[in-house]
């Protein structure tokens, strides 16, 4: 293959693959963008509920009520512990209250899915007017308490806000009012139900029309490169044929014209016996000519063009008269056996065309190195028909080119098998007498170990 077809062929590879890879890269920036933007109207919705009158007076009564905590705390009757303790306790309590009010709130809003709220305390700490600082829970600590919505795993949320309640308040001390600052840093996360079902729906459009432009642009590239292959395929094959032609033709036309040489010459007048060979030399090279050119217009027809003139007659014995009458010519190095059954069942076919593709495969057959081919014919009960088998020892064919050799011109073009003369026909006829016969013919071989020819002609109906 041309190193231009090549570079096409990887060129091409290589542009699909960049192109799917931005492609890909395109919908994943799509997908982000979509997820952000959901994200964004999650919370916006969720802000509106969280923000409400009914919503900020429930937060109070936690709020006071952990006011209250501290004044206790700072008095000595509780630890810090109970002080967290009982903010749990308390936020726990009205959990309940604020998901009714959560769920009422979120039901009435356009989102696809359901929205899980999550909200956490990271940091509370309280600073005296003379700059003593007491940490209740310590950011950097990363402890932090569950305050209200649903409790899910850390890593299922998306944090939406972070929001800091401060006081100024002042706690009784041995009957003095001591002032101070408290910082309650809150989380707040919220869990998408579903958020991969529901972007792959957004999505869809767009992903089922990329991955037929996809599909459909794969294909397009597979069959220009398959166009490809067999546009080369048969350009060697012809170039082939062109070249096997010409050899075919150089040795007659250059005997011819030594023969014309010789007769025109001074000598021929005079030597009868001389002009008379001549003569006969020119004929037979002018046969071997005829021969060649009805070879090539003969064997490029197509099984539609084959006129058949059918007649019923007995497979068994025309086979046999068939192969003496072949065997008569042959040297001695080759050896023709017979399996021929009495099948009892007539044959419907033209003899001529039936002999001739009979013939082709017999020639092949020892042209391929056969010298003990065995011809057998029996009947094929499973599908009706006549079953002929010419089975040869010769140089065999390997599996990757059978496929190829009933083609027309196609000739094996490995190691040394060019040194054997044809021109690509001979199988392409026998297959289209075998095809307008409404029959079979299939090849059964591996490399140096023979070949077996089978060719199927059904019954008569
Ligand atoms: P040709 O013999 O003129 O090349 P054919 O059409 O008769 O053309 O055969 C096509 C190819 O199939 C041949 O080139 C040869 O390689 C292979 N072939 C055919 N018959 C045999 C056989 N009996 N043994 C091995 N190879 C064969």
């Amino acid at each position: 293959m041309q190193l231009k077809s090549k570079v096409l062929i990887f060129a091409s590879v290589i542009t699909l693959l960049a192109l799917t890879g931005i492609q890909s890269y395109l919908i994943y920036n799509t997908y982000e963008l979509k997820k952000k933007a959901f994200v964004v109207d999650a919370k916006t919705a969720v802000g509106k509920v969280y923000r409400t009158p009914t919503m900020d007076s429930l937060m109070w009564t936690y709020r006071y009520d952990f006011l209250d905590k501290i004044q206790e705390y700072k008095s000595n009757e509780i630890t810090k512990t109970d002080v967290l303790d009982s903010l749990k306790k308390k936020t726990t309590a009205i959990n309940g209250t604020f998901l009714e009010l959560y769920n009422e709130g979120m039901s009435g809003n356009s989102l696809k899915s359901e929205i899980k709220f999550r909200q956490m305390v990271s940091h509370i700490s309280m600073v005296d007017n003379l700059g003593n600082k007491d940490s209740f829970l310590n950011e950097i600590k990363n402890d932090s308490i569950f305050l209200f919505g649903e409790n899910y795993r850390a890593e299922d949320g998306v944090r939406i806000n972070n929001a800091t309640w401060t006081q100024e308040h002042e706690y009784l001390k041995d009957g003095v009012a001591i002032p101070y600052f408290l910082e309650f840093k809150t989380h707040t996360f919220i869990d998408v139900l579903d958020e991969n079902e529901i972007m792959l729906e957004e999505l869809s459009g767009i992903l089922i029309a990329a991955t037929l432009l996809f599909i459909f642009v794969v294909s397009l590239l597979y069959y220009s490169i398959q166009n490809l292959f067999k546009q080369k395929r048969l350009a060697d094959i012809k170039t082939d044929f062109i070249n096997n032609i010409t050899h075919e033709l150089k040795t007659p036309l250059s005997t011819l014209s030594l023969a014309t040489e010789t007769l025109t010459g001074s000598f021929a007048e005079d030597d009868k016996v001389l002009a008379k060979e001549t003569v006969q030399i020119i004929n037979r090279q002018n046969v071997r000519l005829q021969k060649l050119i009805d070879q090539v217009v003969e064997s490029s027809l197509g099984y539609r063009e084959i006129q058949l003139s059918k007649e019923e007659f007995n497979c068994t014995i025309f086979l046999n008269e068939l192969i003496n009458d072949y065997q008569l010519p042959l040297n001695t190095s080759v050896e023709i056996s017979k399996k021929i059954d009495n099948t009892g069942i007539l044959m419907v076919a033209d003899k001529f065309y039936l002999g001739t593709a009979i013939i082709n495969l017999l020639n092949n057959a020892i042209k391929y190195g056969g010298t003990r081919l065995e011809i057998s014919y029996t009947l094929n009960t499973k599908n009706d028909s006549h079953l002929i088998n010419i089975r040869d020892n010769g140089i065999g064919i390997s599996e990757k080119y059978q496929k190829h050799i009933f083609h027309k011109f196609y000739r094996v073009s490995e190691k040394d098998t060019h040194n054997y003369k044809g021109l690509g026909l001979g199988l392409y006829y026998t297959s289209q007498i075998i095809k307008a016969h409404n029959g079979v013919i299939s090849v059964t071989s591996s490399e140096d170990k023979g070949a077996t020819f089978s060719i199927q002609i059904p019954f008569a109906l």
